[in-house]
Order: structure tokens, then C-alpha cells, then sequence
């Protein structure tokens, strides 16, 4: 009898489960995205062009100091004349006038190369000139070649003091009066320095920065950078290689090997670099997850507090219809219905074992005269009280049913009929020998039973029938006895 009910409770509890563990993914899901989403576009539209206008603009004041100079020097009238009128007779001047501009800017170094005479000089000395044919001085040439549009050019090539050492050079060209080539000036920046300032950026802002040259080519990077120093060659990024290389600035996204990196790109102009401004992870995207976690964890555990308080109250909720449905109002023992239900059990149990199984109908003698005498409630106090001593009296694997007004029907599993009798008589004699207790009396009460043993497939209105015409016979003998059917 239990378990289609239990069955069907599991089933709807797991079916609630369900339904709250799906709302709750779909809910916290679905918020967690449209929160990484706005995040992201926060990132890509917002933080990121943000780090990079702040990047150009200190980057611009710390560069465009070094393009000012070396337009200043390639305007000098000392520069010129040093070179149309000395004809650059008096080295030491030039070398003294770099030291000056050296001491006065505080440069890294400075210098002016001679067309004319192809010497190189620095604030030191004077180099050896300058060749066509040596691949050190390549810049040189092409700086000179390039058109009259381009004042100035800046380059990242090894210091001509230590070819180990890479240093970005800030090169102008240098004209007469006439706007004739006579050669290039400019100063030296140091790729260190720049290298700690990108790093100070990295730092500050936490996010990956670096420059690439036209061609797609990593210049300038911190030292946390450990990809190929050319774009095309890095994964995911090479897709957008040319896109990035085509157009002035943009905002991108590319996938490393998977992990998500937003870029924002600037040309910037003097230099004819690329600033990229990388960002993998937001620190708010892993609060997000986190927040992501812990709402699932919240939905989980009030999922199973609700489902726990719903299977206990459903259980109790069940317990009582069950109890209701089986159980008799006044005397707590089974009812008609489960009875029915009872004796089917317990026939077909019988059949399959060829056991045995009789049944008795009890019935209290004149009840009608206790009712009239002592009214109503005392009369339902007998019915309690015998059916309590039937209980008492039979063996627990006895089954015991009010089957209405003052009669009882019993089950006697494995009980012949002459044995079902004997067990019947000893409980007349118990009966007989109590006294019910009332707020007006002590009541004497007696019973008369019928008792027949089952036959077959017999079913139960023909096992009470013949039961019931015993019975009849017990009240027609002068009650307080039993009898069985022969
Ligand atoms: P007999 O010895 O022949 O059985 O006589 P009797 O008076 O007991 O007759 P019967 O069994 O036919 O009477 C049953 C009476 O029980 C009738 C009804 O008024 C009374 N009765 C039925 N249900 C209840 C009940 O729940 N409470 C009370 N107090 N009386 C009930
Ligand atoms: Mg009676």
C-alpha cells in the first residue's frame, strides 16, 4: 500500500528539484552573462580606449620632447653655418654643441651626421663616416632618401657606441637655406627607459601594453612580454593582423589559445607605431564568477531546504490521509476499507502458500440497551474499550476491523476454525470479565461471535455471510459465546 504513494511523492519531489535547480541555472546564468557581457563592452568601449588615451598622452610628453630638440637642432643657424660656412673645419665646436644640448636637455646622447663629409659626430667625438655599403648605416640612406614631407623619422637600431645595445633614435633631416639636404641630426633615447615606462603603465593600469611598427613588428614591449615580436606570428592575433595594420585605431577581440583577450589599437602618428592595449582578465570578471558560484550554491541550498520541508510536509500530509483513509474515528483500529484491502493480501498470500485463515465477527450483546441506558457517549466508550481488549487479546498477526456500530470483524492468519473458536471463546471470557468505566457507571458487557474458516477462492461477503449466520445462531443460544459455521 506504501509504495505507489512513495513512488509518486519521490517522483514529484525529483520533478521539483528539477524544475528549481533549471530556474535557478537559467536565472544565475543568465545574469552572470548579461553582467560579463556589459563588462566586457565596458572593457572594450570604455576602459581600455581610456588606458590607451592616457598611455598616448604621457607617452606623447615623454617622446615629444626628443622630436622638439632635434627640430630645434636641425634649425640651428650654428648647425648650418657650421657646415656651409666652417665647412666643418672645427670638429671640437660640433662635439662642444652636442655636449651642450646633452647638458642643457638632459639627453641621452645627441648627434649630427654630415652629408657632405659623411662624418658622424657625437658629443664625444667624431665617428668614423658613415658608408653606403655598411648595413650599420642603412638608416642613414634612408632617411635622406625619404620625401620632404617627413621632417623627421624615429628608429630603434644599436647604439653605434655598443651594437649590443638597442636605442630609439629621434633622426631629422637637416636642410640649408635653400632646402637642400645636408644631412640628419637627433638625439638618442635610451629603449630602457622607454621599456620601464611601458612597464610603469603595465603596472598601473594591469594590463598588457606594447608598440608595433607598421608591419606589424613588436618595437617596444615590457619584459613581461614573451610572445613573438611580430603579431602575425602570435595565435589568435594573427587573424587580425591586417585589419589592425589597415586602419588608425580599433577596438578587437581574439582568442589566445583560450583565454579571451579584448585589444584596443591607436596609430600614433609621430612615430608610425601602433600602442595595443591588451586585457585577458578584469579583476571584476572573476567577482563575477565568484558571485556567479555563490548564487548557485544559495540556490542549491535553498532548493534542498524547500524540497526537504516539502517532502516531510508532504509525507506528514500523507501519513494523515493514509490514517484517515484506513484508520476508524472512534476506535483507532482499521477501518471497512482497509480491511477489504487486507483480507485481498491476505487471501492471495494464502492461495500462493496454502495456508490457513478464518475469520470471526464480533458483536456486543444488547448495545442497543447500553446506548438507551447509559446514552451515547458511554456506548462509545464500550466500543473503544472492546476494541482495545480484542486487540489485547489476539495475537498481533491478527487483524482486527470495526466493520461497523458495535461489530468487529477478525483475521486469524494461519488459524484453523475450531482454533479461531478457541481464540474466540478465551476473548468472550475476557470481555465477560472486564467493566467498562463511565462518567456514570461501570458497564458489564458480553459479546457473541461467529467464527468460519475460508474456503478457497471464497470471497469476503461470502466469508461474513456464513460468518453472520453463526453469529446469529451465538445471540440465538443465548449470546456471550462463540460458534463456528460447521
Ligand atoms: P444484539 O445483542 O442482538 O446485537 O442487540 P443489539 O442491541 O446490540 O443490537 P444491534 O447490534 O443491532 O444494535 C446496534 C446498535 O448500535 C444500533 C445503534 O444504535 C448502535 N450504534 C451503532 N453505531 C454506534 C456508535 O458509533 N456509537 C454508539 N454509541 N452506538 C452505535
Ligand atoms: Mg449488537
Amino acid at each position: 500500500m506504501n509504495n505507489p504513494h512513495w513512488l509518486n511523492k519521490t517522483r514529484a519531489i525529483i520533478l521539483f528539484t528539477l524544475m528549481l535547480l533549471t530556474a535557478f541555472l537559467i536565472i544565475s546564468w543568465s545574469s552572470y552573462e548579461v553582467a560579463r557581457q556589459s563588462l566586457n563592452d565596458e572593457i572594450e568601449e570604455n576602459t581600455l580606449p581610456l588606458t590607451s588615451d592616457n598611455v598616448y598622452s604621457e607617452i606623447q610628453q615623454d617622446l615629444l620632447k626628443p622630436i622638439f630638440i632635434s627640430s630645434l637642432m636641425a634649425h640651428d643657424t650654428f648647425v648650418r653655418d657650421w657646415v656651409l660656412v666652417d665647412r666643418e673645419e672645427d670638429p671640437a665646436a660640433m662635439i662642444r654643441y652636442l655636449g651642450e644640448i646633452d647638458r642643457r636637455f638632459d639627453t641621452l646622447f645627441s648627434f649630427f651626421a654630415s652629408d657632405k663629409t659623411r662624418r658622424y659626430y657625437d658629443p664625444k667625438r667624431v665617428l668614423e663616416t658613415i658608408s653606403e655599403q655598411a648595413d650599420r648605416d642603412r638608416w642613414y640612406f634612408q632617411i635622406k632618401a625619404m620625401g620632404d614631407d617627413k621632417a623627421y623619422v624615429i628608429d630603434a637600431r644599436p647604439d653605434p657606441e655598443d651594437p649590443s645595445h638597442l636605442d630609439i633614435f629621434v633622426n631629422h633631416k637637416v636642410m640649408d637655406y635653400q632646402g637642400n639636404f645636408i644631412g640628419i641630426t637627433g638625439i638618442g633615447i635610451s629603449v630602457q627607459k622607454v621599456r620601464a615606462l611601458i612597464e610603469k603603465y603595465e603596472r598601473r593600469y594591469n594590463r598588457a601594453i606594447y608598440f608595433i611598427d607598421k608591419t606589424g613588428a613588436v618595437v617596444l614591449h615590457g619584459t613581461t612580454f614573451k610572445r613573438p615580436l611580430q603579431i602575425r606570428l602570435q595565435p589568435g592575433l594573427s587573424q587580425l593582423a591586417t585589419s589592425i595594420l589597415t586602419v588608425p585605431g580599433g577596438s578587437y577581440q581574439y582568442d589566445d589559445r583560450g583565454r579571451k583577450v579584448l585589444l584596443n589599437t591607436r596609430l600614433i602618428p609621430e612615430f608610425d607605431w601602433y600602442l595595443m592595449v591588451e586585457q585577458s582578465e578584469h579583476p571584476l570578471q572573476r567577482v563575477l564568477f565568484r558571485t556567479l558560484i555563490k548564487n548557485l550554491g544559495i540556490g542549491i541550498g535553498v532548493s534542498a531546504l524547500f524540497l526537504l520541508l516539502l517532502w516531510l510536509t508532504i509525507g506528514g500530509y500523507q501519513r494523515r490521509l493514509e490514517y484517515m483513509a484506513t484508520t476508524d474515528k472512534l476506535t483507532g483500529i482499521m477501518n471497512r476499507q482497509a480491511f477489504e484491502y487486507r483480507f485481498q493480501r491476505l487471501r492471495g498470500q494464502n492461495l500462493d502458500e496454502n495456508g490457513l485463515l478464518s475469520m470471526a465477527i464480533i458483536d456486543i450483546d444488547h448495545f442497543k440497551h447500553i446506548n438507551d441506558r447509559y446514552g451515547h457517549g458511554a456506548g462509545d466508550r464500550v466500543i473503544q474499550h472492546i476494541a482495545h481488549l480484542i486487540q489485547a487479546t489476539l495475537r498481533r498477526s491478527d487483524s482486527v476491523c470495526r466493520w461497523g456500530g458495535d461489530e468487529f470483524l477478525v483475521l486469524l492468519k494461519g488459524c484453523r476454525g475450531d482454533e479461531a473458536l478457541a481464540r474466540m471463546e478465551t476473548l468472550a471470557r475476557v470481555i465477560e470479565q472486564t467493566e467498562v468505566s463511565t462518567d456514570r457507571a461501570v458497564i458489564k458487557v458480553t459479546v457473541s461471535c461467529g467464527v468460519a474458516e475460508h474456503r478457497g477462492m471464497e470471497n469476503l461477503d461470502a466469508l461474513i455471510d456464513r460468518a453472520d449466520i453463526v453469529l446469529y445462531q451465538a445471540k440465538q443460544a443465548g449470546r456471550n459465546q462463540a460458534k463456528m459455521r460447521d
